[in-house]
């Protein structure tokens, strides 16, 4: 995949606050506050800094966790993954393919036959209708 690569001040240009704390320096919205968080019905997640197609919603369910929550990725490679040791904990730090941007944390606790809970950043994610 071709990546994109912009510096910090072109995507503070595109990105809102909110989105480049989060995309940019890997923060965190707080849980419950996302608009997608109870999107429902058809279409595809994108990120938010780049348009690159990462979640379908068919694969969206309701974890309770207050983030929006996949069973998997869009097949191909839309996400990279990272370990992550970051504030005394061992995770899988979930960034976009395309931009590197950060959307979220995937962890091991999840609903379908793969096991897994991608728990991603509303601020991340912009929903394209299909
Ligand atoms: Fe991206």
């Amino acid at each position: 995949m071709a990546k994109i690569t912009k510096t910090d001040d072109e995507w503070r240009k595109e990105l809102s606050p909110e989105q480049f704390y989060v995309l940019r320096q890997k923060g965190t919205e707080r849980p419950g506050t996302g608009e997608l968080l109870n999107s429902k019905g058809p279409g595809t997640f994108v990120c938010a800094g780049c348009g690159n197609a990462l979640f379908d919603a068919q694969t969206k369910y309701d974890s309770g966790s207050g983030w929006p929550s996949f069973t998997a990725p869009i097949e191909g490679q839309a996400v990279d993954e990272h370990r992550d040791t970051t504030l005394g904990m061992v995770r899988t730090e979930v960034t976009c393919a395309k931009c590197g941007g950060h959307l979220g944390h995937v962890f091991p606790d999840g609903p379908a036959e793969n096991g897994l809970r991608y728990c991603i950043n509303s601020l991340s994610l912009k929903k394209e209708a299909k």
